[in-house]
């Protein structure tokens, strides 16, 4: 037998894009559903959970689900450069109380959260619009009909190519991790690790969790790269290349493996009764593949549009267009450089990667930030394109300001 419910906002996928979406849009009146396809949220974890205190706290993230880290370590081949900063403003989050804590957030605003319920189809009226997602639960089959829809299904993006609005993603970032135990942690420290034996597109990284903890993993860009980032990364722990010797003896704890999309800012996110967000939209800088606090700030943005254009009484594509406008008028300048940067890095020989160094070398801890977030304003990129006392800088940010 069929299960059948019916809601304003049909949220799919308990990420921090989903629970996000729910948030907000149960904080503004609408009546929500979030599902998740899990057990739990956050069962499986697929991300190195790197963002930035500010924006930690901008989203009122408690305290303790993060660890600050306030020195930045690059290595390449033959080269090698720290960047220390007098406060933290870098965190390792962890993922699972983060995350949990965003679908809390959810139901205490009305939200109802359903788990272990897995979407893999789309209800559609006589027009073709979207009226509702399908899928199966512990009891069978289940229906949730919306007035609006809400892709957060990650970079699966389940109800969008279900409509057959969007395609697979064809460029994208494969990562391998393992969280572990390690005798000498500096947690204030994490570090990235480039060139070819890290990874040939992308880059290696250790993220320390706790005194305890690190997260140890590999990148890499397809299809730029064949390689495979779980084999990468099991022969780097076992030859303790580069940084990773110092941290001792290493008990891994728990695997994580994750895609991100990295197709630029391609996707059309708003459709008659549906939005995409998250991953699901592609919402993330490829230059170190982040994305939570974009999931996290545009799903609440998906959230607002949603349920006020719900309150308006339509929920057509026009309607749900200042989502759209939002997000790109945020991100897309800060992507488009952030991508130019990106092409430069993939090139990169080992000798060339040593000579990179050197320039991140002449940052100061703001400018690095900012240029690791891609937090790429105008003005600052054209005054540090401009004034850097640094020609090899000057170049640097003249080819990212070209971009913006
Ligand atoms: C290896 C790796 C490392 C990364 N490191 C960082 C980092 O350090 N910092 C950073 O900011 N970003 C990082 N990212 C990117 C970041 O993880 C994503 O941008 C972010 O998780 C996007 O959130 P989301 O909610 O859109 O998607 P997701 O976090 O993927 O959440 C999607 C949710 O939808 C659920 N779901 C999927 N299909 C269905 C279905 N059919 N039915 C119901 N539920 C479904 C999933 O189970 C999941 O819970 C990393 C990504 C990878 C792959």
């Amino acid at each position: 037998m069929t299960q059948r419910f019916e809601y304003d906002v049909v949220v799919v996928g308990g990420g921090p894009a989903g629970s996000s979406a729910a948030y907000e849009a149960a904080k503004n009146g609408a009546k929500v559903v979030l599902l998740e396809k899990e057990e739990t949220i956050a069962e499986t974890v697929r991300t190195s959970g790197v963002t930035w205190i500010q924006n930690i706290k901008e989203f009122g993230i408690p305290d303790d689900c993060f660890n600050p880290i306030r020195n930045f370590s690059f290595c390449s081949p033959n080269n090698e450069v720290t960047i220390s900063d007098t406060v933290p403003r870098a965190a390792v989050l962890d993922v699972r109380k983060t995350y949990r804590w965003l679908a809390e957030q959810a139901k205490n605003q009305g939200a109802d959260v359903f788990t272990k319920t897995n979407i893999n189809n789309v209800i559609k009226n006589d027009d073709g619009d979207i009226i509702g997602v399908s899928g199966t639960n512990t009891q069978g089959h289940v229906e949730f009909f919306g007035k609006v829809i809400i892709d957060a299904s990650g970079f699966a993006s389940i109800v969008g190519k279900a409509m057959n609005l969007v395609s697979q993603w064809k460029r994208f970032g494969a990562g391998a991790e393992y969280e572990v135990e390690a005798e000498n942690i500096d947690k204030d420290t994490w570090w990235l690790m480039v060139g070819q034996e890290y990874s040939p597109a992308g880059y290696a990284w250790i993220f320390p969790v706790s005194e305890k903890t690190v997260r140890i993993g590999v990148g890499v860009g397809k299809p730029e790269s064949q390689i495979d980032p779980t084999e990468r990364l099991k022969e780097l722990i076992e030859r303790k290349t580069g940084p990773i010797k110092k941290l001792g003896k290493i008990t891994p704890i728990e695997f994580h493996y994750g895609l991100i999309p990295n197709d630029g800012l391609s996707r059309k996110t708003v459709f008659d009764n549906l939005i995409l967000v998250g991953d699901s939209a592609g919402q993330a800088n490829p230059l170190v593949l982040e994305g939570i606090r974009y999931a996290i700030k545009f799903g609440r943005e998906a959230g607002k549009v949603a349920s006020n254009a719900i309150k308006n009484g339509t929920t057509d594509e026009k309607f749900l267009e200042p989502y759209e406008e939002y997000w790109r008028k945020d991100i897309q300048s800060k992507i488009n450089a952030a991508s130019k940067v990106q092409n430069r890095w993939i090139g990169l020989s080992d000798k060339e990667w040593d000579k990179e160094l050197d320039i991140i070398k002449e940052l100061r801890p703001e400018e690095f930030l900012d240029f690791i977030k891609a937090d790429f304003g105008l003005t600052s990129m054209v005054k540090l394109a401009t004034h850097h006392p640094k020609l090899i800088v000057r170049q640097l940010f003249n080819l990212i300001k070209g971009a913006t």
